[in-house]
C-alpha cells in the first residue's frame, strides 16, 4: 500500500541522514547542494538533532528546495549531539553505539514527512554508513535505501571484512588474509584498532551478538546500492569489486569537499588561527617547502610521541604547521600546557619562522591549497585524504585507528603518494624518524616521484567532475546515473 501512495505521491522527497560528526557531515551537505543544483524537482530534506540542524542551516539559506527537520536529541552517556562536543575516543565510540537508539524516532519522522507530502513516502533515504538501522525504517515505507560511504571502498572492504569475521584470534604480530578479498591484500596486526584487538581476543566473542560496526556492514548489505565519497582513479578495483560482491550498484561520485574552512566555522569550529594570517605566514616559505600536520577533528597522540614529534620537525629544520590538540587521556576542553612540548620549543620556531602551532583547529583546506605546503602528515582521515589528493600534496601516513590504517595502505602500497612515518597510538616513532620522513617527502628523488604522482592524480580528480565539451567526468556520470535511478523509481 505504502508503495502504491509513493507511486501515486506529490513529491520528488530524498531524505538525507547523516551521522553527527564534523568528517560525516561534510560530505552529506556537498551531496545536498549537488543534487540540489542538479535537480531542481527533488525536495531535499535534511534530518539531524535540533543542535546541528542549528548549525547546517544558515548554510543553506540560498537552496529553496533543501529543508531540515529535527531528530529529537538522543540518550547518550554525554547527552552530546555531535561528536565534537565529546572528550575522548572512548565516548565518542559510545555516542556511536547509542545512535541505535534513534530509531523509533525516525521511523516516526518518516511517517510524518510521508503524511505531508501527500501520502508519498520519500523516494531514497541516504544515510550515513554508520546509521545502518535506516534500512529497515526505508523499505517499511517502500523507499529506496543508500548508504552514502564517507570512506572508500578499499578501506571499508578491509573494514567490514575484518568486523564481519571476527574473532581472528590475532596477536600484533600476526599476518591475517581474508576471505572476501584477494590474497595479496593482508593485514597486520598493528594495522588493527585497538576495539579489534580488543574484540578479536575476546574468548567470549559471540556471532550473536555482533559488535556495532560489524551490525552496520550486515545492515548496509540490505541497501539497494551504494554512494561513495571517492573517485573512480582512486579505487577503480575496490569500486568494481563492491558492485560485484554486493550485487548492488555502486555509484563514485567525489571528491565530496568542504568549499573553504568557512564551512566549518558555521559548524562552530573556529581556527585557532585565520585563513589570511596562515597565508601570510605560508608566503614567507619557498614553494613546498611546508610541511601540514593535523591529526583531524577527533584523534590525538600520546605525550611521548608529541614530544618526539616537535623535536623532529624541529631537527628536520623544515617549515611546518602543526595543528595542536591535547595529547590521549587529556580532556579536549583542557588548556593546552606548555609542558606538553620541548622547552622553548614554540618561541623558537617562532622567531625562527620555522614553524605555526595552530590551537586545535586550522583552515585545513586554504592550508593545502596554498604553493608553499609541500607534504601532510596525516592520520590519514579519509576527509584528509581527499582534501590532499585534490590539491596534489603528497601525504606523510600516521594512521590511528579505525579504517585510517586501510587508507595509509592504500596511498602508499597502491596509489604510490604516501610514506607512512607511523602506525598506531602505540606507535614508538623518535624524533630522528620525523625529521628523515619528512626530508624524504620534501627533498629526496623519491619524494619528487610521489610528489609527481600526487600531482597527476589531482589533475585526473578535477577532470571527474566536470563536463567538457559533452565528455562528462566519471563523478559526474556516476551523479547523473543515481538521480536516473532515482526518478525512475519515483515514476
Ligand atoms: N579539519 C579542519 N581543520 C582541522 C582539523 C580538521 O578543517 O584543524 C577538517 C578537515 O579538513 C576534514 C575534517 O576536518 O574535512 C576531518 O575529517 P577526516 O576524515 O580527515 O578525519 P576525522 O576527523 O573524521 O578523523
Amino acid at each position: 500500500m505504502e508503495e502504491e501512495k509513493r507511486k501515486n505521491g506529490a513529491g520528488n522527497l530524498i531524505v538525507l541522514f547523516p551521522f553527527m560528526a564534523q568528517g560525516h557531515l561534510n560530505p552529506f551537505l556537498d551531496l545536498a547542494r549537488h543534487l540540489a543544483s542538479r535537480t531542481p524537482s527533488l525536495t531535499i530534506t535534511i534530518v539531524s538533532t535540533p543542535s546541528n540542524i542549528l548549525t547546517l542551516r544558515p548554510r543553506f539559506l540560498s537552496f529553496p528546495t533543501i529543508n531540515f527537520v529535527d531528530l529529537p536529541p538522543f540518550q547518550n552517556p554525554k547527552n552530546a549531539e555531535n561528536t565534537d562536543a565529546l572528550p575522548s575516543l572512548f565516548a565518542i565510540s559510545a555516542f556511536y553505539q547509542s545512535s541505535e537508539s534513534l530509531k523509533p524516532s525516525f521511523h516516526r519522522l518518516i511517517s510524518q514527512l510521508t503524511q505531508s507530502n501527500g501520502g508519498a513516502p520519500p523516494i531514497c533515504i541516504i544515510s550515513d554508513m554508520f546509521l545502518g538501522f535506516t534500512v529497515d525504517v526505508a523499505h517499511s515505507f517502500g523507499s529506496l535505501h543508500v548508504p552514502l560511504y564517507t570512506s572508500g571502498p578499499y578501506a571499508m572492504s578491509i573494514y567490514n571484512s575484518i568486523w564481519t569475521h571476527l574473532p581472528h584470534r590475532l596477536t600484533c604480530a600476526d599476518v591475517l588474509t581474508l576471505p572476501d578479498l584477494p590474497p595479496n591484500i593482508t593485514i597486520h596486526g598493528t594495522q588493527l584498532s585497538d576495539n579489534m584487538i580488543k574484540a578479536a581476543a575476546s574468548s567470549n566473542y559471540s556471532k550473536d551478538s555482533p559488535t556495532f560496526a560489524a551490525r552496520q556492514a550486515e545492515y548496509c548489505r540490505k541497501s539497494d546500492g551504494s554512494l561513495w565519497n571517492t573517485v573512480e582513479v582512486l579505487e577503480k578495483w575496490s569500486l568494481e569489486n563492491w558492485a560485484k560482491s554486493s550485487g548492488k550498484p555502486v555509484w563514485a561520485i567525489g571528491p565530496l569537499l568542504p568549499i573553504s574552512s568557512k564551512e566549518f566555522e558555521r559548524g562552530g569550529k573556529t581556527p585557532g588561527i585565520s585563513p589570511v594570517k596562515c597565508a601570510e605566514w605560508l608566503n614567507l616559505h619557498p614553494p613546498k617547502s611546508v610541511v601540514y600536520v593535523s591529526f583531524g577533528s577527533q584523534n590525538s597522540i600520546p605525550l611521548d610521541q608529541m614530544m618526539e614529534l616537535a623535536k623532529g620537525l624541529e631537527e628536520s629544520e623544515k617549515g611546518f604547521i602543526w595543528v595542536l590538540r591535547n595529547p590521549t587521556g587529556f580532556d579536549v576542553g583542557d588548556e593546552f600546557r606548555s609542558e606538553w612540548l620541548p622547552e622553548g620549543f614554540e618561541e623558537r620556531m617562532r622567531e625562527k619562522v620555522k614553524g605555526l602551532l595552530v590551537r586545535n583547529w586550522a583552515p585545513q583546506m586554504e592550508i593545502l591549497s596554498h604553493g608553499s605546503t609541500g607534504a601532510f602528515l596525516s592520520h590519514c582521515g579519509w576527509n584528509s585524504v581527499l582534501e590532499s589528493l585534490s590539491r596534489g600534496v603528497p601525504m606523510i601516513g600516521w594512521p590511528l585507528g579505525s579504517e585510517q590504517f586501510y587508507n595509509s595502505k592504500l596511498l602508499e602500497e597502491e596509489l604510490g603518494v604516501c610514506v607512512e612515518m607511523a602506525r598506531g597510538v602505540d606507535a614508538k616513532i623518535r624524533a630522528g624518524d620525523v625529521a628523515e620522513t619528512v626530508r624524504l617527502v620534501l627533498e629526496s628523488e623519491k619524494g619528487e616521484e610521489i610528489r609527481r604522482r600526487a600531482e597527476e592524480l589531482e589533475e585526473e580528480m578535477k577532470r571527474a567532475v566536470v563536463e567538457v565539451d559533452g565528455l562528462k567526468g566519471s563523478s559526474v556520470r556516476a551523479l547523473d546515473d543515481f538521480v536516473e535511478t532515482l526518478m525512475m523509481w519515483g515514476q
